[in-house]
């Protein structure tokens, strides 16, 4: 798509909102960018601009958006904002920032959505290709901005891109050559009028533009994909943890294999440093592009057991006194804490609480019977944590996270676990889930 001396509008002056304005300059296009935000929030966003020679706009959104050919959307920004919709009023073209990079690179695209697991299979993803001599880039939420990049990937070249369902909802002609769909569970509904199908539907999305050439790799086991919603031309494959008549990746006697046509047995979990279902779930996606992009066994398998996973993603701190201490900050809802209750044998002190959006805790309750001893309830949802778990096992509420972790510390064996996996979002005690991290591992760090 040529858009020399087009008028761009790009809404959000954030990490990729910049990166579109830059690709839509560096492609001759007038940029105009705008955030609703206030300067100090996103000042070092606004100074790249300013280095670039890109007017903006701060603190309010004006009609001078509208004066444009199209409009690129940040994934922060609601579907649903008053900015948007008159946007649409207009019938002025809206797409999301994955959309317009995808239109200028010529590398091969996978693409990656479900509601937990993007980021470690995507980061999986690069890793193995990288590791095996296939330039990828790492893209999407971690890694670089795709307009960051898209112009630049080459022919023979790989991005692995993290995609969000807000990012589908305004693309038109994105088509990635591997698609991958994790799981869907009930998750930022508030987003889509509370309707669960609106979220699917988003997410099914990410292969409606796929073709003959293209590969749909989806999890078998998730009971909420509904294939039969799925609209793609792309090859199907498939990956479970109790389906062994597939085309596609099984777990099998421990053991990870991948069928197409013949079987080969890729790894054993025993020797994989990723914990837990899920992540076998995650390998398993990956080893299918993998083997479909063609490299060999031995590779893949290597590169597999060289992963030691993503920062906040059930990272192991520290053992002190035989306990081991688990990171799992970036449990923001209760599926994630499912799984990682189950990736565990030992006893489990639990820290869980925070910004709650809605939880059903009754979906992990049996986990919570059988495998953890104590939990330790914080932040502004405490009180429901309390009130739904002092029936199941021994719960105590706490003012600070640091007055839970040390309580753990009193209260747990040797051999045992204690896992920070807050099942909430932490915006009432931290910054971001980053943060909730950082301050959980200098805590346990100075114990
Ligand atoms: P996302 O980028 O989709 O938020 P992450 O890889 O950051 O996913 O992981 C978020 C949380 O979900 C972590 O607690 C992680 O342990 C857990 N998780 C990772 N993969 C899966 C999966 N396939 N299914 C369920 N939970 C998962």
């Amino acid at each position: 798509m040529d858009i020399a001396n087009k008028k761009i509008s790009i809404i959000g002056a954030v990490r990729s909102g910049v990166a579109a304005a830059k690709l839509a300059k560096r492609l001759g296009a007038f940029p105009f960018v705008s955030d609703q935000s206030d300067y100090e929030k996103i000042s070092d966003y606004l100074f790249q601009l300013e280095e670039q020679k890109i007017p903006y706009e701060y603190g309010n959104h004006t009609d001078k958006i509208f004066d444009c050919d199209f409009i690129i959307t940040s994934p922060g920004v609601p579907s649903d904002s008053k900015i948007l919709l008159e946007a649409r009023k207009r019938k002025i073209l809206i797409i999301s920032e994955i959309e317009f990079a995808s239109w200028y690179c010529k590398g091969k695209i996978i693409a990656i959505t479900g509601t937990n697991g993007k980021t470690t299979t995507t980061t999986l993803m690069a890793h193995v290709l990288n590791s095996c001599g296939v330039k990828t880039y790492l893209a999407g939420n971690i890694g670089f901005a795709f307009s960051e990049i898209a112009d630049k990937v080459l022919e023979t070249e790989f991005v692995a891109l993290e995609v969000s369902s807000f990012q589908l909802d305004f693309i038109n002609e994105f088509k990635p050559n591997y698609a991958m769909l994790l799981n869907i569970t009930p998750d930022h509904l508030d987003r889509y009028l509370n309707e669960y199908s609106f979220y699917k539907a988003a997410k099914y999305r990410i292969a409606e533009n796929q073709t003959e050439d293209d590969f749909f790799i989806v999890n078998k086991d998730s009971k909420d994909i509904e294939l039969i919603k799925i609209n793609t031309k792309a090859r199907w494959f498939y990956f479970s943890l109790q389906d062994e008549e597939l085309n596609g990746s099984y777990l099998c006697d421990g053991k990870i294999k991948f069928h197409r046509n013949t079987t080969s047995t890729i790894v054993d979990v025993k020797d994989l440093i990723l914990k837990g279902e899920h992540n076998y779930q995650n390998v398993m996606a990956v080893v299918i592009a993998a083997k479909l992009i063609g490299i060999e066994d031995e590779r893949i398998k290597i590169a597999l057991m060289n992963f030691k996973g993503v920062e906040h993603r059930l990272e192991s701190v520290r053992t002190l006194d035989g306990v081991e201490y688990i990171n799992d900050s970036k449990a923001t809802n209760v599926d994630s804490v499912w799984f990682a209750l189950r990736s565990f044998n030992q006893p489990i002190h639990l820290i869980l609480g925070g910004k709650d959006k809605g939880n059903d805790y009754s979906q992990i309750k049996d986990e919570v019977k059988q495998r953890v001893k104590r939990i330790y309830a914080i932040g502004s949802s405490k009180e429901k944590v309390k009130d739904f778990f002092e029936e199941v096992t021994e719960t105590e509420m706490f003012d600070s996270l640091e007055s839970a972790v040390k309580s753990a510390q009193r209260k747990a064996l040797e051999g045992e676990i204690v896992l920070l996996s807050p099942a909430c979002a932490s915006f009432d005690m931290f910054n971001n889930y980053e943060h909730r991290g950082g301050v959980f591992k200098k805590i346990v760090s100075s114990l």
